[in-house]
């Protein structure tokens, strides 16, 4: 009798059971047809085709980007008792030419080999006389031009369809987004492949986003209550990341730097340590992560707005692996915002990527100012549906505090409408609370109707007032005026007398209030 899944499960891998959808992946691809495996990292990827390479006949050909991913799996398996290999560009020739003796002569289970290398007419030749249980093709969103881990060669992977049609094949990605999703399926010709969408939530980690007022201050009260924990903060630049990471250090924190800018070795060095050692908090840019299994991150901070939710979720999926509570924590202010869109305006990308982008920044400002369930708005984001609050997120744990912020926002409307679009919300908060700043003066804005009518707020509510009209989409910033604030589309019902706007009460100056309210 042939082993089954699940026996071998329990023999090779000393698991007793299998988790969400693998059992269901295995079978397919142990019948012979193609999937495509969408799962969180740290759902369990691998087994889903380690384990149907064992049971079917032949060598499991497993294409991966990234080498040190490889090496661990490669490692893991051969201490299991499973014949696997890996053939990359850091082998010797040697080494390498001992793995493909090994492949030619049916003595490998599994064979790991990057796209670069596969490609090569000489490995593929070379496995058109085997017998083949399969391919895998992990981190299967490689393939798409837009995402950051772009990688050319995972464009012409549809040969495996075309010079192996009968292989069944196995895409694999943590991805979450759609466009990307429906991309691996077009340029890896899986239209035929059956869709494995696991939930991408991660019950563990519990979100919560701040205001930046005191941005370094702010990080080390976060870190102050998580003193001996592991975790990464995570920044825009390698400047940030250098300056984060000695400021933590002159505050007694184990703090290490990584970004792609430094040296290899020091580099390494700092993983390493990361790794193997407890409580090290590792200042990073996203070059750090992938590929990183440390199960016990209690915790990734974003010191900076990240480019996209999908980058968030990523990013923040690195917490918590081992499923025990973990901490997402972001703080951002409208400095980011500016710097992000920046980037964006500056960036080589042609106007529909440019486009693209901004939509994208926009989507994870919804979800930083959101007044609703974080998990929920996340999982949204990924056209998934989260039934109910999910009670471990700041809004679910502490509901903010929220205005009609209608009145307010008519006026700064106006207030933008009246200034000609041209200026930042600092000059226009002077004009709303009737401050006659020399360059209110300068530009006669004393004597526009919209002078001194929002001096019932302070300066740092109006502000949240920009802030949120931005974020809802109401007010773009336009930098060729160097962030000048512009009225859109959006904003016409509300100027025309029509809606309401429902505002998030930022905390120091809910504060501030709720004292005068009282006394
Ligand atoms: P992914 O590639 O999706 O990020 P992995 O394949 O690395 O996830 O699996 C994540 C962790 O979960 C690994 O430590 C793996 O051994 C473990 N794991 C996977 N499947 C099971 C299972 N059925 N039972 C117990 N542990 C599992
Ligand atoms: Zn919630």
């Amino acid at each position: 009798m042939p082993e089954t899944p699940l026996e071998l499960l329990k023999r090779v891998f000393g698991y007793d059971s299998f988790r969400g959808e693998q059992a269901a992946i295995i079978d397919h691809l142990v019948a012979g047809r193609d999937a495509l495996v969408l799962m969180p990292t740290g759902g369990g990827k691998s087994l889903c085709y380690q384990l149907p390479a064992l049971l079917r006949e032949g060598t499991g050909i497993v294409i991966s980007p990234l080498i040190a991913l490889m090496q661990d799996q490669v490692d893991a398996l051969r201490q299991l008792g499973v014949r696997a290999a890996r053939l990359d560009s850091s082998l010797e020739a040697r080494e390498a030419l001992d793995t493909e003796r090994a492949l030619a002569a049916g003595a490998l289970d599994l064979v790991y080999v990057s796209p670069e290398r596969f490609l090569t007419e000489r490995f593929m030749d070379r496995i058109d006389a085997l017998p083949i249980a399969l391919f895998a093709i992990d981190e299967a969103h490689c393939v798409s031009q837009w995402g950051h881990d772009f990688r050319p060669e995972y464009r012409q992977l549809d040969v495996l369809h075309q010079r192996w049609p009968r292989v069944p094949r196995i895409a694999l990605t943590a991805t979450a987004d759609a466009p990307t999703r429906a991309e691996i399926a077009e340029r890896l010709a899986l239209d035929e492949a059956r869709w494995f969408v696991s939930s991408f939530d991660r019950p563990n980690i519990r979100y919560r986003v701040e205001q930046k007022a005191n941005g370094k201050k702010q990080l080390l009260d976060f870190l102050a209550m998580r003193a001996g924990q592991s975790g990464i903060v995570y920044c825009l630049s390698r400047r940030k990341v250098e300056d984060t990471a000695e400021f933590l250090v002159g505050h007694g924190v184990s703090a290490l730097p990584y970004h792609a800018g430094m040296a290899t070795a020091a580099r390494a060095e700092n993983q390493r340590r990361f790794i193997r050692e407890e409580g090290i908090v590792m200042c990073a840019t996203i070059a750090f992560g992938m590929g990183i299994d440390k199960p016990d991150v209690r915790f990734v901070a974003h010191v900076d707005l990240p480019k996209s939710i999908e980058g968030y979720y990523q990013e923040t999926g690195r917490a918590g692996r081992d499923g025990d509570p973990a901490e997402a924590w972001m703080c951002w202010g409208m400095g980011d915002v500016a710097t992000l869109s920046q980037m964006i305006e500056a960036g080589e990308a042609d106007e529909s990527r440019k486009r693209l982008e901004r939509h994208k920044l926009n989507v994870l400002l919804g979800y930083a100012e959101t007044i609703r369930c974080r998990r929920q708005t996340l999982l949204a984001s990924f056209g998934e549906t989260y039934p109910d609050p999910c009670g471990n997120c700041d809004n679910c744990l502490e509901p903010p505090p929220t205005w009609d912020g209608t009145q307010a926002a008519r006026k700064a409307l106006s207030c933008v409408w009246r200034c000609g679009q041209r200026f930042g919300a600092g000059h226009l908060i002077d004009v709303l609370r009737g401050t006659r700043t020399e360059k209110v003066l300068q530009h006669g804005h004393d004597t526009l109707s919209t002078f001194g009518i929002g001096a019932e707020l302070e300066a740092i509510a109006w502000r949240g007032v920009f802030r949120q009209l931005v974020t809802a989409g109401l007010l773009d910033i336009d930098h060729t005026r160097f962030g000048a604030l512009r009225l859109t589309e959006a904003a016409r019902p509300l100027l025309r007398g029509e809606g309401h706007l429902t505002l998030r009460r930022d905390a120091p100056a809910a504060r501030r209030r709720g004292r005068s309210e009282r006394g």
